[in-house]
């Protein structure tokens, strides 16, 4: 049904959050944690097996060990942060790797110190990908041929056909709703839920008039195709087959 190509436009069921700990317990606790909470989590134990990752699929989310065997895990996000990286919690094990993690300005988007309960972690997860906005989609710094959509949801932005989209914020948000679920149809209440602060404030039409903007933005992107489809009475959907 889908192409190899549409294949990398397809969010995964589950999110992938990368483990990137060398000491097998640790790492064991937090993928039990993760799949438990129903997280698809993908072990590492060394940066260089973390990049290969990034660069291969779509990650919602990193736990990185600060202590790793081959490099550190300050460097290991410095390189992330290159290829386009998504949202990192930090594992530190002594305090003054906290002070670095502050001091550095690293972007992680948090840390926790060892030991942390299980619990602990996956509440992390849960409250920083909700933060970025993390819908588990592709990451990407720049839209390369042959991915339909990328999304670099650590700075708000979505490609789509090898073009960067400027987005406004909310045509951004009803975006990310859309490519959470290629085929859905999202009603317009859904759909304001998702990308207005205050939906009761807004109008019906107003999501039928950000349609129409992004909709426009994506046909300035690739004019051949529409990946939004208007169901009449119902509401709006992505196209699965993109
Ligand atoms: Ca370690």
């Amino acid at each position: 049904m889908f192409g190899r190509s549409q294949m990398k436009f397809m969010p995964p069921l589950r999110q992938t959050i990368l483990v990137v700990e060398d000491e097998a317990a640790i790492a064991e606790t937090i993928v039990y944690a993760l799949r438990t909470e129903g997280f698809e989590p993908l072990w590492k134990t060394t940066g260089h097996e973390a990049l290969a990752v990034l660069g291969a699929q779509p990650v919602a989310l990193v736990v990185l060990d600060v202590g790793l065997p081959d490099m550190n895990g300050f460097d290991v996000c410095r390189e992330m942060q290159k290829r386009g990286a998504p949202p990192v919690i930090f594992l530190t094990a002594r305090s003054s790797e906290v002070d670095k993690i502050v001091g550095l300005e690293l972007g992680a988007d948090d840390y926790l110190a060892k030991p942390f309960s299980p619990r602990e972690l996956t509440a992390r997860v849960r409250a920083v990908l909700r933060r970025t906005n993390g819908h588990g989609t592709v990451h990407s710094v720049t839209p390369t041929a042959g991915v339909v959509w990328s999304h670099d949801t650590a700075r708000c932005r979505i490609g789509y056909r090898a073009k960067l989209l400027d987005l406004t914020r909310n045509e951004y948000r009803l975006l990310c709703a859309l490519l959470a679920s290629p085929g859905r149809v999202f009603n317009r209440d859904q759909l304001m839920a998702a990308a207005w602060d205050d939906p009761g404030a807004a109008l019906d039409r107003t999501v039928d008039a950000h349609i129409k903007t992004l909709r426009a933005k994506l046909r300035e992107a690739a004019p051949e195709f529409d990946p939004l489809v208007t169901h009449r009475g119902l509401g709006y959907s992505l196209r699965e087959e993109a």
